[in-house]
């Protein structure tokens, strides 16, 4: 039978914004030694725009961006509508179909418009060699300021690079600084490329971070810091995080996250208000007390 403690304990954090789906995980949360964040949507907010934009020489941006706009549009990655979105206001754009459009993920996409078979996603993706070489290296350097490059590759190679811009949230660096004073230790997840986490990471201030990681990937880096840690925690929005919220001691979702984050996790963030995290920690440890 559940204590009268802990039902406190759980009606004090609905109050305040957390939802805690049963006692033991309130119990699980005083214990916390670890921490895992998705990057995108949980970090940040998960609303990329695009701030620059590439194109091998000769090629013509409405033309490119047409086909890319078209492939995009049937994908639902949060890049994905960030370049939608920047595609239409180019001039000369033209509305395109797109056939045999395949979303693969953690990667990018592929499709043909016009008869052109493309591919759309991370250098890995496109091919590595012909990215890092792609007009003197300019992904690396964008890179280097916290974005994340898309590149679009036709049957002729690369056509060009889309650079988008993701913001850190202000609460997320609130959030992580509280966690660190605490003794907890914290780690970014995320599929990006190593210099944009990186960049990210330094921006957010949490203490290490995996680049590339696929979403079974993000499972196995959380039985890893398992392995390292007795209590770990993971925070992610989307459908991608739900393993790793199950293979976590307490899986915790972003209130706004997609429905199987939520239905997944132990833990839910109303209104993804990540500072809301150390004070059910501290509530948990008062009730624990009590307990
Ligand atoms: P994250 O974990 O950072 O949210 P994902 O695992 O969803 O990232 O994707 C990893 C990388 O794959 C992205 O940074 C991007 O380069 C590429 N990618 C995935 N889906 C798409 C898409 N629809 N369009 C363009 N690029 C994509
Ligand atoms: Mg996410």
């Amino acid at each position: 039978s559940i204590m009268p403690a802990t039902l406190s304990a759980i009606s004090n954090g609905a109050r305040n914004g957390v939802l805690f789906k049963g006692g033991v995980h309130l119990e699980n949360l005083s214990h916390l030694q670890a921490i895992a964040f998705d990057k995108t949507g949980t970090l940040t907010k998960g609303k990329p725009e695009v701030t620059d934009v590439h194109l091998r020489e000769e090629a013509d941006e409405a033309a490119v961006l047409s086909a890319v706009h078209a492939i995009e549009r049937e994908s639902n990655h949060p890049l994905a509508q960030a370049i939608v979105q920047h595609s239409v206001g180019v001039s000369g754009f033209e509305k395109l179909a797109a056939d045999n459009v395949q979303d693969i993920a953690g990667n990018g996409v592929t499709a043909e418009v016009l008869g052109m078979k493309w591919k759309i996603g991370k250098a890995g993706f496109v091919g590595e060699e012909d990215a890092a070489a792609f007009n003197d290296g300019i992904a690396e350097r964008l890179a280097e300021q916290g974005k994340t490059v898309v590149f679009a590759a036709d049957e002729h190679g690369i056509a060009g690079l889309i650079a988008l811009k993701d913001t850190v949230r202000e609460e997320a660096k609130q959030a992580i600084q509280v966690l660190k004073s605490n003794g907890i230790y914290t780690v970014m997840l995320t599929g990006d490329n190593e210099t944009t986490a990186k960049a990210i990471a330094e921006e957010a201030g949490i203490d290490n971070y995996v680049a590339e990681c696929l979403p079974e990937e993000k499972v196995e880096q959380m039985k890893k810091l398992k392995a390292s840690f007795d209590n770990v925690g993971m925070v992610g929005d989307g459908i991608n995080d739900a393993p790793a919220l199950a293979t976590a001691n307490v899986g915790i979702a972003m209130g706004e996250g997609t429905d199987v984050a939520l239905e997944t996790a132990d833990v839910v963030l109303m209104k993804n208000d990540l500072p809301k995290i150390a004070n059910a920690i501290k509530l948990s440890q008062r009730m624990n007390k009590i307990v």
